[in-house]
């Protein structure tokens, strides 16, 4: 086996890392901003990856990342934010067409939860659930080792399932899904019309808190921060006792940022669990946990799916 190449890009930025077989951390690993005024996505993207190829020149797969929905069925990035011009894109076909090595690609959550499984918190684990709670919420479902993906790729959309009908508007357009009242924007919502309302907190209104700082101030014991930490954790261990109904995994990892306030979440998510399942049978060696890879999750997803992709469709060369 060689050299691997695995890409993380974003609507602000593209990270490209160099990966030597089985082993990591990267040998080289290198971003530069999506957008720029002397070349197109396309462009910027190749010559990054170019400007990591290594010396021998053999490289067995590339993998990437991506900011939004994939269908991989016809191979097409079917939208991306802030890129514009990567409509209907059809990524791996562009970059075997330029690099002339397999190549493949799926969206930023399902890879983190790839990333966890294989290099992180769900190690050793064959069926787990990753939730990635920051603006919004994504996720991922491995089932039996692999990403469920669904008919089209849509599938592991987890953070949208109804958990309070006709609630708060969700980022998608709908009512009352889980990360309409537990991601970070929900959270911070919630925390400006608490202060609006006149309850006590070291919190500030002007300007209004940001989930980061919500999350200090519950570090910090602030009573309303701690409550909107567990009220959030709550929704998200409603939703995941669903979850494990229907995929009955045995770990549940919670990434993004509103995870770094751990058992602050964790504990009213744990409670929750306990609280809807149907039977305690379904929390028999489940591990709820934080994400371990960080920022790096989707970067170590692709090098996954990248490992995968050159074990499936060896280089003819
Ligand atoms: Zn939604």
């Amino acid at each position: 086996m060689t050299t691997l190449i695995a890409l993380d890009i974003g609507g602000t930025q593209m990270r490209a890392a160099r990966f030597a077989p089985g082993e990591y951390p990267p040998q080289e690993i290198r971003k530069v901003p999506t957008q720029n005024p002397e070349s197109s996505p396309e462009e910027t993207l190749f010559q990054l990856v170019e400007s990591l190829w290594p010396a021998d020149g053999k490289v067995a797969a590339i993998a990437a990342a991506l900011p939004g929905p994939v269908d991989l069925q016809q191979g097409l990035l079917l939208t991306a934010p802030n890129i514009p011009q990567w409509r209907d894109y059809p990524l791996p076909q562009r970059l075997e067409a330029r690099f002339g090595v397999p190549a493949a690609m799926d969206n930023d959550a399902n890879l983190a939860a790839l990333g966890e499984w294989r290099f992180g918190a769900g190690r050793g684990h064959h069926y787990l659930l990753y939730l990635t709670v920051s603006t919004g919420i994504g996720g991922g479902v491995i089932l039996n080792d692999r990403i469920l993906h669904g008919a089209r790729g849509l599938a592991g959309e987890l953070g949208h399932i109804t958990v309070v009908p006709n609630g708060p508007r969700c980022g998608c357009g709908q009512r009352g899904h889980l990360e309409a009242v537990a991601s970070g924007t929900a959270i911070a919502r919630q925390a400006r019309a608490a202060l609006e309302s006149g309850t006590p907190s070291k919190l500030s209104l002007h300007p209004p808190p940001t989930a980061r700082q919500i999350s200090e101030a519950a570090a910090q014991g602030d009573t309303l921060a701690r409550e909107l930490l567990a009220q959030a954790g709550y929704y998200i261990g409603v939703a995941l006792a669903d979850y494990l109904h229907v995929f009955n995994p045995t770990c549940l990892i919670i990434g993004g940022g509103v995870s770094r306030s751990g058992d602050l979440l964790l504990d009213p998510l744990r409670a929750a669990l306990r609280e809807h399942v149907m039977s305690p049978e379904y929390l028999k060696n489940v591990t709820a946990t934080t994400a371990t890879l960080g920022d790096n999750a989707g970067l170590m997803g692709a090098l996954a799916l990248a490992e995968q992709t050159a074990f499936e469709r060896p280089a003819t060369r």
